[in-house]
């Protein structure tokens, strides 16, 4: 994000209306509900409005828009500012003068105005009905494959370099998976190149379907295709890889029709990490391209990572492994429990549940450290299970408590994507609240947004089986994942987590701050709950106050204690309530 000064930006209509032409330039303010700031006089030929009643009226940009579109309008321009992208452009209805509809372009960006401390929004409108410009066909035949529609090699080359830089930015991961189809030379040679152009086309046709909105999906050779999956989770990169390397191996095994020709290919797929396997788009699909070659060779694997850090770190891997098995059995782990605090009372109304190891040898481990081995060896099913029955057997407790707090209203437990992907998951969560006896609206199940993404529709349904019981879903680590937030308005979301990354450089990155306060305006506008992760200072607090974000949790008030301790601490909080009350009756 830029920031300027706020008397330099409004000037900015200015020289742009003196250029003339037929964009209208306009400046719109974000810190609240969106106003125009200012919008430059040829917005009459565009809706019909006299630039002077759109300024200083307080009328929210909502009522100017088409009601279908508002909610799509916002999360584009949260997700821009979330993944800080320079530019953006996008689609929607404005209400003209006379009561009808125009579709608009709307090119933009978002500024910061540095002593004002606002955040702006200021761009282009674009009449889209009028023809697409030169620009954009010198665009399409540079960056873009003819047959396919695909971006080219070229174009994927400056992606992966922006990628590689927004990584380092927002603490996310990216891996590139690069694919070659085996047996396609022999489609071209016996059956010709009309059918080999085909079925080019479908494939890319079905490995569309295999990726998100935030992925990019090119094709870089004759028969080589490259995807691009952005924006991961450092803590799930590696089980989302692997889900979408054989989802997509699957989907062109399955054989395709193509005029009367029934064809089988089948394909090998390399994978390099961004960052880890190379700093540069040249390096990285090298890497990716050789680890290719290797999974080709390969009788038993279809896909290879290039160097894998799987592979390296094999041996303390299995070590890992091995001790897991037998801390499953002897039940060496324990659940410890952070308080999450209402921003204003004071008072506690939750607690997330967080594993610990108690390993008889090298004490306690961190769950980093063997959260991802447990996903990988499917050890997590066990695992979790465990984690739920003692997580709901310790909301029993505290529900018989005759002493709990009111505000107490729930644990949230974390739920990994290989648990929530499992085709039992409702079942097994429903057999353990019945047989545990709690309130179901006392457990809240945290997902990350790459459990939820992976499968969408899926996600959807078992939320909602599972929503009718009363339980509730939060998404963790909000903001570091896919962050292409269209589709929070699909789940049955009822809390955002915001991570802790945010809060923790909320002061020494100014951009940050703003996007914390853009988060908690967004999720009221959502009308979704909220809590901050990682609160550890009295400034982090005051400015979750000033801004409205209801809860939080952090070392500030408490890090995850033993659960005596937590409940100690819950009944003592309750005393200092009623002592409050007393004293001030
Ligand atoms: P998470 O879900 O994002 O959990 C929050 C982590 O931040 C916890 O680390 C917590 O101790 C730590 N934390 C809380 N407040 C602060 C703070 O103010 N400052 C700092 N620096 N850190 C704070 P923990 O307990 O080590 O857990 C790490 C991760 O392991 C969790 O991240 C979660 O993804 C995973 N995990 C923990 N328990 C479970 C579990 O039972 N099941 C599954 N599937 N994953 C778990
Ligand atoms: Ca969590
Ligand atoms: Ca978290």
């Amino acid at each position: 994000m830029f920031s300027r000064n706020y008397q330099d930006i409004l000037q900015w209509i200015n020289v742009s209306d003196a250029i003339g032409g037929s964009a209208v330039s306009c400046i719109i303010e974000l810190n609240r509900d969106p106003i125009i700031v200012d919008i430059s006089s040829n917005i009459k030929d565009l809706l019909g409005y006299q630039r002077e009643d759109l300024l200083d009226n307080g009328i929210s940009i909502s009522s100017y828009i088409n009601q279908e579109d508002i909610k799509d309008l916002y999360l584009n321009i949260y997700n821009t500012l979330l993944l800080r992208k320079k530019n953006h452009t996008i689609s929607f209805r404005l209400l003209c003068f006379d009561g009808t509809y125009k579709v608009v372009d709307l090119q933009y960006k978002c500024i910061k105005a540095k002593k004002e401390d606002k955040l702006l929004l200021i761009g282009y409108l674009l009449d889209t009905t009028k023809e697409r410009s030169f620009q954009k066909r010198v665009d399409y035949l540079t960056y873009f494959d003819n047959l396919t529609g695909l971006v080219n090699r070229e174009k994927i080359k400056i992606i992966i370099d922006k990628e590689l830089q927004l990584n380092i930015k927002t603490q996310t991961a990216s891996a590139l998976l690069y694919l070659d189809l085996n047996r396609f030379k022999n489609v071209n040679d016996t059956l010709g190149h009309d059918i080999g152009d085909k079925l080019l086309q479908h494939v890319s046709h079905r490995l569309k379907s295999c990726i998100k909105d935030q992925d990019t999906l090119a094709r870089v050779g004759d028969d080589e295709f490259v995807i691009l999956l952005s924006s991961l989770n450092e803590k799930t990169l590696y089980s989302h890889v692997e889900i979408i390397a054989k989802r997509v191996y699957k989907i062109l095994e399955r054989p395709f029709s193509i005029d009367d020709n029934l064809l089988h290919i089948t394909t090998s797929i390399g994978v390099a990490i961004l960052g880890v396997d190379g700093n540069s788009s040249d390096e990285i699909l090298k890497m990716a391209d050789t680890a290719m070659y290797l999974a080709k060779k390969d009788q038993d694997n279809y896909f290879r990572y290039y160097q894998s850090n799987m592979r390296e770190n094999a041996q303390v891997n299995l070590e890992v492994e091995n001790d897991l098995r037998v801390a499953i059995k002897e039940q060496q782990f324990e659940l410890y429990y952070q308080p999450q605090v209402d921003v204003t009372s004071d008072q506690i109304i939750g607690a997330e549940a967080l594993i610990r190891w108690h390993h008889p040898v090298k004490g306690m481990i961190s769950p980093f450290k063997f959260i991802s081995i447990a996903e990988e060896t499917g050890l997590i099913i066990a695992i979790s299970e465990w984690v739920l029955t003692e997580s709901c057997r310790r909301i029993k407790e505290l529900q018989n408590e005759p002493n709990c707090p009111s505000s107490f209203k729930k644990i949230s437990v974390n739920i990994s994507s290989k648990q929530f992907a499992q085709p039992s998951f409702t079942a097994d969560v429903k057999k353990i609240i019945l047989k545990s006896g709690i309130d179901p609206s006392f457990l809240e199940l945290e997902v990350t947004e790459g459990a939820l993404i992976s499968n969408l529709e899926d996600a959807i349904e078992k939320m909602h089986i599972l929503k009718k019981l009363g339980i509730k879903f939060s998404i963790d680590d909000f903001g570091t994942g896919y962050s292409s937030l269209t589709y929070l308005k699909k789940l049955p979301i009822d809390i955002i987590k915001i991570d802790k990354s945010f809060i923790t450089n909320m002061h020494a990155d100014h951009d940050d701050k703003i996007l914390t306060q853009t988060i908690i305006q967004m999720s009221q506008n959502l009308r979704l709950g909220l809590i901050a992760e990682g609160v550890e200072k009295v400034e982090h607090l005051n400015f979750l106050q000033e801004k409205g974000c209801e809860s939080y949790q952090g070392y500030f008030f408490s890090k995850p204690l033993p659960f005596n301790e937590f409940k100690a601490l819950l009944l003592s909080n309750e005393v200092e309530e009623l002592e409050l009350l007393r004293y001030t009756a």
